[in-house]
């Protein structure tokens, strides 16, 4: 028999309901392993042995009883900007080092309501500022495919911990590409669901008009299960949708017979390196065997998405991290003189420089003078790639492409360039800016490390997607590779 730990969660779940394990010997065995890796891998942040074993008995009580819900005893981990009520919530930053929320968020409270069992708080870049998970703080994550290479990110610790079987799933954000990203090089599944979908109530801004939650997990079935618990409308977040949560397993075995897959030829041309549009072409030929069918569509102002991300995401981060100021939350500088030496030191040495970098550049784009020129601009070209996108998807009901340019890349290797790094997200940024829900899926292997294609949906389309995602997962066996050694 296999170690539990290699059990993905839709296993775990049929083996709780069977009876054939408890959440007790479940918990116990990520939380053993968890203490054997993660000293390697740095995935979580904060171990919460004693809360998990503790509502892993619970949870079994619950079950004897037959009072649980079909999810209790299950367990899960969190990226560290969600707030968790008596925990640490860092956000991968100095200046939130000791801050511990007075509430649950939203999603977290789901969690909990559903019964899951929490194993900590995963590693993340400063305030979700990143694609490699080297701007936390806390230390960089290490790819466990190649403790040499970067598990992307923002959600690095996240896609890390799933990889190496530390959870079977976890909690991750999107603001740009910081679930699917890290999902692409670390051989794991994530999704990014419709902006609104699932609440960002307790969920620590860096850029709220792009932000969203998500999860990583093996398998698009995992996935359909976890968005389940945490997708819904929340009064607590203005810009939640009010939508009713489908049942994301009941569509996962429908037929892709008649799906229309549309392939952007802006992110098939002749920048692709070969061996990834080899891979790409592999998952293409699969849906095809399932009975879809492609065609070419044009995302005519995609290009234009990395320098409109990158002035919305700084402007909004600005405003949103004036809010750290050593006087409200997390770390304050020693013995000030002043009030501006208080805020102006608390700041300078709580965040790091990624953080600093973005809170310039956002601050000077809404200065005003320059507001018209760099983020009225950028808004324009985020309605002209939304239109385009919806243009596709009335013709379409899938978008395809490649998650990454290329596989995961060595650490240190780009933190001296970070437009380098920035165009990292160059396939990712622009399903934020239009508001679509995208997953990364695994694909082949290149040189013995993963990759994962891209499917984007029409809002509110995560079924969808899920279920394509499951179909290919279904006659291919990429979704189940492992990183041997760990
Ligand atoms: N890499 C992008 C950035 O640094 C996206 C991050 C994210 O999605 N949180 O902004």
């Amino acid at each position: 028999m296999s170690h539990i730990t290699d059990l993905s969660f839709s296993e775990l779940k049929k083996a709780l309901n069977d009876r054939t394990l408890s959440s007790v010997e479940i918990t116990s065995a990520f939380l053993d392993r968890i203490d054997a890796l993660n000293p390697t891998l740095n995935a979580f942040i904060t171990i919460t042995r004693d809360e998990a074993m503790q509502a892993a008995n619970d949870a079994d009580t619950l079950i004897s009883q037959g009072a649980g819900t079909p999810y209790t005893g299950l367990p899960i981990a969190h990226k560290d900007l969600f707030c968790t009520d008596g925990t640490l919530t860092t956000c991968g930053s100095k200046i939130l080092s000791n801050f511990v929320a007075p509430y649950d968020a939203q999603v977290v409270s789901q969690c909990k309501n559903a019964g899951l069992v929490s194993l900590g708080k995963l590693n993340m870049d400063e305030f979700a500022m990143g694609s490699s998970n080297e701007n936390s703080y806390y230390g960089p994550v290490k790819n466990p495919w190649d403790t040499t290479r970067v598990p992307g990110g923002s959600s690095g610790g996240s896609a890390a911990a799933v990889a190496a079987n530390l959870t079977p799933l976890a909690t991750a954000t999107d603001t740009g590409g910081s679930i699917r990203q890290p999902a692409a090089f670390t051989g794991t599944s994530g999704l990014k669901p419709t902006y609104g979908r699932v609440s960002r109530f307790g969920m620590i801004a860096y850029a709220s008009s792009l932000d969203q939650g998500g999860l990583i997990a093996q398998t698009a079935e995992d996935i359909a299960h976890g968005l389940g618990l945490i997708a819904g409308h929340d009064s607590r977040d203005s810009t939640s949708a009010d939508q009713p949560v489908p049942d994301y397993t009941q569509t996962l075995n429908d037929s892709l017979k008649g799906k229309v897959i549309g392939i952007p030829k802006e992110f098939f041309d002749d920048r692709l390196d070969s061996a990834m549009r080899q891979a790409m072409n592999e998952v293409l030929d699969v849906l095809k065997s399932l009975g879809a069918t492609t065609t070419e569509v044009s995302l005519e102002h995609v290009a234009e998405a990395i320098p409109a991300y990158y002035v919305i995401a700084p402007a909004e981060a600005s405003s949103n991290l004036s809010r750290f100021d050593g006087v409200r939350f997390g770390y304050r500088a020693d013995s000030p003189t002043d009030l501006m030496d208080l805020y102006e030191r608390s700041r300078g040495e709580g965040f790091g420089s990624e953080v600093k970098r973005r809170i310039l550049i956002g601050t000077y784009a809404l200065s005003e003078g320059y507001y018209d020129a760099y983020y009225k601009k950028a808004q324009q070209i985020r309605r002209l790639i939304r239109d385009d996108f919806n243009r596709a998807l009335g013709t379409c009901d899938l978008l395809f492409g490649p998650t990454t340019p290329s596989t995961a890349f060595v650490i240190g290797e780009k933190t001296a360039d970070p437009v380098a790094m920035y165009l990292e997200d160059i396939y990712t940024v622009a399903t934020n800016m239009a508001g679509l829900p995208g997953g990364s899926f695994q694909a082949p292997l290149i040189n013995g490390l993963p990759t994962g294609y891209q499917l984007t949906g029409r809002a509110f389309g995560e079924s969808m997607i899920l279920n394509a995602a499951h179909q290919v997962q279904t006659v291919t066996d990429w979704h189940t590779l492992r990183p041997e050694g760990v």
